[in-house]
């Protein structure tokens, strides 16, 4: 059974099937790479765990488990757009923009020199600033206000702008390409309350816009003069020049082409644990649910019936008479399936007189076309065939009962006396049929009868009807007794012993 299922397993592969998993693969992946880095992934677990119910409760027949569960799909579903909505929002705008990255920007401007440059000065003048270098995603679903500038980076330009004396130091500046697209920008702020905990409301806002996009938020620190920075929700203070330095440097590193091209390379070797278990997962749920939807195996015994038998043959003996067809086919195909429309036909046109076997073949089962005949036992059908010839029957005349003793019976004529019926070739020579039996003490005179005949096994009437019989029975009144001659009852005895 295990290997039959294997064999059949690897005879049904289909291109479609590789594909199946391919992106069930790729879709486990990147939920599992994704939780390992979003809050959110108790609320995965949690779905996670509640699917495991479900299908279990599926397997073991939990009804009300299963009930429950399902009535409460629906709002599952709702409840997990609201709670990640954001993140669709932006696994969305990156499937939009994946595409044009690697051409567009042929080349990303890096002005690190500069920008440390700025951020040393304004960290040792205890001024505060909020930097944001541009990644991937788009930035402006998540900024408010922002005065528009588009001016290149220049240490300069970057100190003036967090002067505290103008009136634009306040929020953020927005570095895109090597350029100061805008100023004073308000970020969205935090709501994770464990990280912020103890973080005033600049570095609250940094830590906000990263955990919604992929940009490098730079935070100075007006109390402290320390610099932070905040990428994919997490926040860290860097100690020395070169920790910023490095910081951004490998942040530019990431968005550049040819480190894509790297990490692209990178990526083939990455986080195989998570690669293995993606695509573990996706082969048992394909064999669990694609594969056993796509294939179930059952088992009908259903009669073995002839075509094509030509007129006036007949099958003697057929072993067996019913055979066990396996079908192969889609689940929804069986619940579909009306088995009455299963047949095992034989064809007859070839038959032979005596003896012989026909091999049951899947060519012999009549199916729906979205089941496959897999099996047929047995593969072999034995039968004894004759034609059936016309044959001259003599027909013989049944009676029950006793004449009445009045009567003297005269002889019984039965017309025709010879009928044609079908017979094989090897019956009798002389073959007989009866009719159905005369009552003879109902007679009181000669009487003309139609009886119909009795079926014999082995002959069969011409066009399936019986002829029509006429039977006469002659009778004749014997001549009265003499009375008062006891003498002649002896004698009548007498002639009886004789
Ligand atoms: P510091 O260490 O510099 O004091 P902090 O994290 O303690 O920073 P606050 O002391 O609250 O932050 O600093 C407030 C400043 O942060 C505001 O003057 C403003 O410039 C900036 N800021 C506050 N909220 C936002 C925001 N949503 N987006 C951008 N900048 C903001
Ligand atoms: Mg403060």
């Amino acid at each position: 059974m295990m290997k039959e299922y294997l064999l059949h397993l690897v005879n049904n592969i289909r291109i479609s099937d590789i594909l199946d998993i391919g992106v069930i693969t790729l879709l486990i992946y990147v939920i599992l790479t994704w939780m390992k880095k979003t809050a959110s992934r108790f609320v995965f677990f949690g779905i996670i765990i509640l699917s495991i119910i479900y299908t279990a409760a599926r397997f073991f027949h939990m009804y009300l488990t299963e009930y429950v569960l399902r009535g409460f799909f629906a709002v599952f579903l709702i409840a997990l757009l609201i709670i990640f909505q954001e993140d669709l929002r932006r696994f969305f705008e990156r499937l939009a923009i994946w595409r044009p990255r690697s051409r567009e920007r042929a080349s990303v401007a890096s002005p690190t020199e500069p920008l440390v440059t700025a951020i040393m000065r304004l960290a040792r003048k205890r001024r505060g600033a909020l930097i944001i270098i541009k990644g991937r995603d788009h930035l402006d679903r998540h900024l408010e206000g922002g005065v528009a500038l588009d001016g290149e980076v220049s240490t300069a330009l970057i100190e003036s702008l967090f002067d505290t004396n103008s009136p634009g130091h306040d929020g953020a500046v927005v570095i895109d390409n090597g350029r100061a697209k805008l100023f004073s920008c308000h970020l969205p702020l935090s709501r994770n309350s464990v990280k912020v905990a103890g973080l005033g409301l600049r570095h609250t806002a940094a830590l906000g816009l990263s955990e919604l996009a992929d940009a490098l938020c730079i935070v100075v620190s007006e109390e402290r003069g320390t610099v932070s920075v905040a990428m994919n929700g997490a926040i860290r203070t860097l100690v020395n020049t070169e920790d910023i330095e490095g910081e951004i440097d490998a942040f530019y590193r990431l968005q550049s082409p040819e480190r894509a091209e790297k990490g692209r390379r990178l990526r083939v070797t990455a986080n195989p644990w998570e690669k293995g278990i993606a695509l573990g997962l996706a082969a048992v749920l394909w064999l669990a649910f694609g594969f056993q939807t796509e294939s179930i195996r059952r088992d009908f015994t259903i009669p073995v019936s002839y075509r094509n038998l030509p007129v006036n043959w007949i099958i003697e003996s057929q072993d067996p008479r019913e055979a066990t067809v396996s079908l192969m086919g889609p689940k929804q195909a069986f619940d579909l399936f009306d088995r009455n429309t299963l047949r095992v036909i034989v064809d007859m046109s070839d038959i032979r007189e005596g003896n012989q076997e026909i091999p049951l073949t899947s060519g012999s089962v009549e199916h729906p076309s979205n089941l496959t005949v897999v099996d047929i036992q047995p593969a072999i059908l034995t039968l004894t065939a004759h034609e059936l010839v016309p044959r001259d029957v003599s027909v013989r005349v049944q009676t029950t009962g006793t004449l009445r003793e009045d009567l003297v019976l005269e002889g019984i004529e039965v017309s025709p006396e010879k009928v044609k019926m079908l017979a094989t070739r090897q019956s009798d020579d002389d073959l007989r049929i009866v009719t159905e039996p005369v009552a003879l003490d109902a007679i009181t005179e000669t009487t003309r009868l139609s009886p119909g005949v009795v079926q014999q096994a082995g002959l069969f009437f011409v066009d399936r009807r019986p002829p029509p019989i006429t039977v006469i029975v002659k009778v004749a009144r014997k001549a009265p007794p003499v009375k008062n001659t006891p003498e002649e009852a002896p004698a009548a005895a007498g002639e009886n012993m004789e």
